[in-house]
């Protein structure tokens, strides 16, 4: 359903008149991936490495700098207009601050409602009304919430209020940005619940994208894993948990204090040191190199491409046979 081809987004900065030389931030870079119907692409990776510039270039909130975006086969990126806008209803985001990303001036009826008055305007207000209230409803939350403002609700139910309002024009590809990590563990499992519930009720594709794996694997089909905006390691969400190639899925892994992990049998790894070199001037290149524990010295002179070295399973190491 979704197609992303060579997905390239730079942010370019200074270079005008006072603004001295320009720099060029490399985001995301060469990115391809296909999600099927009904299915889930998570996107992992630490902070900093192009996962939310990548879900808002998809869906057009962000202009690409290269690449393809195709969906039911239509050319996303190339869409202008009255198509775009139509398109638009079908993909939706869900971002990780509620509160942030809803009108605190506005009731949670009025917010949950007003994507339908954008895109559905000839509908009369009464029938407004009853979509909203089913809507809410679904979301596990009760009819009293419609007069109410979005400060009167914990975190958890703002949440809830955020997936309503992207839910409402019953979209096909919904882009889950970070959706329960500023959560409470408890609750992070009620909204990670609701969202599998609402994907299997409206056959709902997604990408999720969190920094942390344990969350992504429980979301996911696949999983795709980042790293200074570009691919790593790709695989089935089972796949890659238990039987991690790529040196940096490894120290993810051994980053999570899982004692599930351990009885698996995999050697304790070390744990990553230092920070993600700068996205605007990444290493030559792989650009996991500077902190890989195996890195050679072919690793600083070309970028290793991810290629499929079993069945399913795709790595973006020169080392990994
Ligand atoms: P993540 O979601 O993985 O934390 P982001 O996509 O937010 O990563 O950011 C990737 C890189 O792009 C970071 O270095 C960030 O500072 C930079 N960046 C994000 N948004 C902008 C922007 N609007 N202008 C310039 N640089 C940006």
């Amino acid at each position: 359903m979704i197609t992303v081809q060579g997905l390239t987004k730079q942010y370019i900065s200074g270079g005008g008149w006072f603004g001295g030389p320009a720099s060029i931030t490399h985001a995301v870079t060469d990115i391809s991936f296909d999600i099927p119907e009904g299915q889930t692409l998570g996107l992992v990776g630490e902070s900093g490495c192009g996962k939310s510039t990548l879900g808002k270039t998809l869906l057009r909130l962000l202009p690409s700098t290269a690449g393809q975006v195709r969906m039911w086969g239509e050319s996303v990126l190339e869409l202008n207009g009255r198509p775009l806008q139509r398109f638009r209803k079908h993909m939706q985001m869900v971002f990780q601050d509620p509160y942030a990303s809803l009108n605190p001036k506005m009731r949670v009826g009025t917010l949950v409602g007003e994507p339908l008055l954008i895109h559905e305007p000839n509908q009369g207000r009464s029938a407004r009304k009853t979509r909203v209230l089913e809507m809410l409803d679904q979301v596990g939350l009760t009819g009293e919430a419609f007069q109410r403002f979005p400060h009167e609700f914990s975190g958890g139910q703002r949440q809830r209020i955020g997936i309503a309002r992207a839910m409402i024009l019953k979209p096909k590809f919904v882009v889950c940005d970070e959706p329960v990590s500023a959560l409470d563990v408890s609750v992070q499992s009620q909204i990670l619940n609701l969202l599998k519930d609402l994907q299997a009720a409206y056959g709902l594709t997604l990408l999720f994208i969190s920094h942390d794996l344990r969350v992504v694997q429980f979301m996911s089909h696949e999983v795709l894993v980042m790293y200074l905006g570009r691919p790593m390691e790709q695989a089935a969400s089972q796949t890659l948990y238990e039987n991690p190639l790529h040196p940096y899925t490894q120290s993810l892994l051994s980053a999570i204090p899982d004692p599930k992990i351990y009885a698996l049998g995999r050697p304790k790894r070390e744990v990553l040191k230092g920070d993600v070199p700068s996205p605007k001037a990444p290493p030559s290149g792989c650009v996991f190199r500077t902190r890989c524990p195996i890195a050679e010295k072919q690793c600083a002179e070309s970028v290793p491409v991810l290629r499929e070295v079993r069945p399913g399973h795709k790595v973006a190491c020169h080392l990994v046979e």
